[in-house]
Order: structure tokens, then sequence, then C-alpha cells
């Protein structure tokens, strides 16, 4: 027991035997002692009755009062509180402090806050930003429940994913459609969801001007190169006695701008769709018989290709489009495996989905690329891909149709051994194959 606290016991103690002991002399003198030691007793009982409710009156009052001056017992006791009180009040001070200050940060952010109740997602809060950005209104929208709050969005779906809701990338704003948003949706306590909204409005006119530069330079370039190509292809090399290299250099340098245009182009097209062209059937066994011709005519005899075929399924989607992507990834395998490699085309089934694969024994990829391995113009080795007539966008192009098709890449590679290119489809993509149906053959 502190010091301060036992002398007080100590003092206490002193006061009420010397009260007793008193009484019990006047009540001797006065020949009536237990009496006497009996109103004592009550006398003492009363006072500490009196400083017990003086103790729960401060427990209970609401204004500060000044602490007891006294050395009893109970004086100790009224100070102790009065300074653990002080003390709660500091500290309520200090995270009230906290919480405005936290909350003047959020509410100043140019992104909407929302604070939303996790199970009856109603709103609890929110910034300014919240106001200019999604229209919520205060008081109007407190404890509203957040999909009637932000009408027309459709966002009902996408808030019952939780945890696992994708981030919405672009949607219109419902106070003016011309402002795009981005949404996430951060389940930040077991009670409560944090949903930000960012203005992507000035971001996307600079992708799109981005992109439509690419198309216009890659559209005008396209004529000026068709007519170099058409006269390189005019002249004859025995007018260059001196350079015979030089033509075939030449045309050869040609024939891969060209190429390079027309990859620019295809990517331009698929970045400005946002399903594939075509939804219809997509006959795979002509595909596939398809895929093995141009591997075969790729390798010149210098591979050993293989395709199996252990799904027996279709696909639906754009044939034109899906033999875009099959056909970079093959080719691929074809000119990223040496000579007397192996290459093969698999199609099989993956639960209630599909698999399209692509295996070579080739080169590998080292495990750092992989990541980037589908970003425009990105190489592991400029100069094989240059050597191989690569482009550098096979596999954006790839990525961009499966993406289309709500399919999804993905890359295995060890280095020296070779390298897996898996398309998953999932099972909305797969259909039964049917002996009399008819058939797209792409060439
Ligand atoms: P490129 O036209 O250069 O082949 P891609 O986008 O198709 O461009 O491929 C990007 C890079 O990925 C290639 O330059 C190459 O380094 C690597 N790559 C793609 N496929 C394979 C493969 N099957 N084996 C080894 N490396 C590969």
């Amino acid at each position: 027991m502190p010091r301060p606290i036992r002398s007080a016991w100590l003092k206490t103690l002193a006061t009420v035997a010397a009260v007793v002991l008193l009484a019990a002399i006047v009540g001797r003198a006065l020949g009536q002692p237990a009496l006497a030691i009996a109103i004592a007793a009550l006398l003492v009982l009363a006072w500490h009755y009196w400083r017990l409710r003086r103790v729960l009156q401060r427990l209970v009052a609401r204004q500060r009062r000044e602490p007891s001056q006294g050395g009893s017992v109970w004086d100790e006791l009224d100070r102790l509180l009065h300074r653990n009180q002080r003390e709660m009040r500091a500290r309520k001070q200090r995270l009230l402090g906290m919480l405005r200050s936290y909350r003047a940060a959020a509410a100043a952010l140019p992104d909407a806050v929302v604070v939303l109740d996790r199970n009856s997602q109603r709103v609890q809060w929110f910034n300014e930003a919240a106001t200019t950005l999604l229209g919520l209104r205060h008081p109007r929208d407190l404890g509203r429940g957040l999909v009637d709050s932000l009408q027309p969005m459709p966002l009902a779906h996408w808030l019952a994913g939780g945890r696992n809701a994708e981030p919405i990338l672009d949607i219109a704003s419902p106070v003016d459609p011309a402002i795009r948003l981005n949404l996430r949706l951060i389940p930040y306590s077991a009670e409560h969801w944090l949903l930000i909204g960012r203005d992507v409005t000035r971001l996307l006119q600079l992708e799109q001007v981005r992109r439509d530069f690419v198309a216009n330079v890659s559209h005008e370039l396209r004529t000026p190169l068709t007519v170099v190509h058409g006269y390189l292809d005019m002249l004859d090399p025995e007018d260059f006695p001196g350079n015979p290299e030089m033509l075939e250099e030449m045309r050869h340098q040609s024939q891969r701008m060209a190429r390079l245009v027309e990859d620019l182009l295809t990517l331009s097209r698929l970045e400005s769709q946002q399903h594939s062209q075509e939804e219809e059937p997509v006959a795979m066994v002509p595909m596939l018989a398809t895929l093995r011709r141009e591997a075969e005519a790729h390798s010149q005899g210098r591979h050993d290709i293989h395709v199996e075929d252990e799904a027996g399924i279709d696909l639906v989607g754009s044939p034109r489009e899906l033999h875009s992507a099959f056909s970079n990834l093959v080719s691929n395998a074809v000119r990223y495996t040496p000579a007397g490699g192996q290459v093969v085309v698999r199609l099989r089934r993956e639960h209630d989905g599909a698999v399209l694969e692509v295996r070579d024994t080739g080169h590998g990829i080292p495990a750092d690329h992989l990541p980037r391995l589908t970003e425009r113009f990105y190489r592991v080795s400029s100069s094989r891909s240059r050597e191989s007539g690569g482009t550098g966008l096979g596999l954006s192009i790839v990525k961009h149709i499966l993406g289309l098709h709500g399919a999804r890449l993905q890359i295995e590679s060890e280095v020296g051994k070779g390298s897996v290119f898996s398309c998953h489809f999932d099972a909305a993509r797969v259909r039964k194959r049917e002996p009399a149906f008819p058939t797209t053959v792409v060439e």
C-alpha cells in the first residue's frame, strides 16, 4: 500500500479509536458507558456514510469539483478519484483532438470517402468530395442505404462482393455522367467498410488521347509503308551488283515496320472494345488444325510439333480474335525454341471451363521477367526478339483478346527447360461440341 494511503488509514483508525475512547470516558463519568459508546459508534457510522455519499457524488457529478484537503482515508480516496478523473479528461481531449484531425484530413481529401456499416450497408460518414463526386448530402444520406443514395449507379451486386469486390475502374458519377469515377471498397474493420471514389476523368481523357495518337500515327504510316513495300518488291537484286544484301535488308525492315503498324492498329482496336467483337461458337477442331499448319509452316521441319485435343469442346467468342491470340502463342513457341525442340498445343478441360495450352521446350524466361511480359514492347532479350521477327506486341495482344473474352493468361517458365502459356476460359465460354455444328474455319 502506498505511504499516503497507509498514513490516511492510520489517521482514520486513530480518530475512530479516540472518539470511542472519549465516549467511553464520558459515558463512565455519566454512569452510561454502553450508551455513550453506542452513540459514538453511530456518529462514526453517520460520518462514514456522509463521506461515502460525497465520493458517490463526485463519481456521478458532471461538473469539476476541487478535491478535499483533509487527511482521512476518505479525503485520500477523493484526491485519488479527482486525479484519475483529471487524467481521463486529458486523455479524452487528446483522443478527441486526434479524431478531429483525422476527420479533417479525410474531409479535405480530394477523393470521395464514405464510411459504411458492413452489415446494413448504411452510410455512417462521408467527406465533402463525396458530395461533389457522388452526390451524397448532409443530413439526408446519413443512415441511408448506400445503394439507394447512389442511384442510378448499379452498385448492389458489386457491394455484395464485399472483400472480394474488384475495383470499378470507370463508372459515370450520379452527379454528372461526364465525371468518370474509379471506385474501390476497403473492408477496414469487422463492422465497417470504406468506399473510396476517385475522379479519373482527366486520366481517362489522357489515355484516350494516347490511344488516338497511336492509332492515328499507325494509320498514317500504313499507306506510305505499303507504297515503299510495293516499290521494293518491284526492284531486282541484279540492279545492285555492288551490294546485293542491301535490297534484302530493306525488304526485311519494311516488312518489320508493316508488322509493327498492323500490331499497333490491332492493339488500338482491341483497346477501344469493351467485349469481344463477335459472340459466336468457335469450332476448335478446325482451329487446332489451323494452328498445327501454322506451327509447321513456321518451324519448317525444325521442331517436333504435337496438337492434343483432350477437351472435346468448342469455345464461344470471336473466332478471328481467338485465332489471333492462339496463333501468337504458337508463333512465339516456335520462334523461341531452338531447332530440335518440341512444341505442344493442348486443349483440355479445367473444372467446368477449358484451357488452351501452348508448351515448348525452348529458351525459357527468367522468373523476374514474367510479371512484365505482357507489357507493350517488353522483351526478355531485344536482340533475340528482333532476330526472330518479333514486334514486342504479341503477348500484349493476347492479353487484351483474352480479357475481352473474360479469360486469363497464365505463364509458367523455367530457363533452359521451356515455357507453358495457358489461356483459361470459364464455363460460360465453353460449349459442347456438336458434329453437325456449323463451323468457322480460320485460315
Ligand atoms: P515478340 O514479338 O518480341 O515475340 P511478344 O509480346 O510476343 O513479343 O513476347 C514478349 C517477349 O516474351 C519476347 O520478346 C520474348 O522475350 C518472350 N517470350 C514470349 N514467348 C516466349 C516463349 N515461348 N519462350 C521464351 N520467351 C518468350
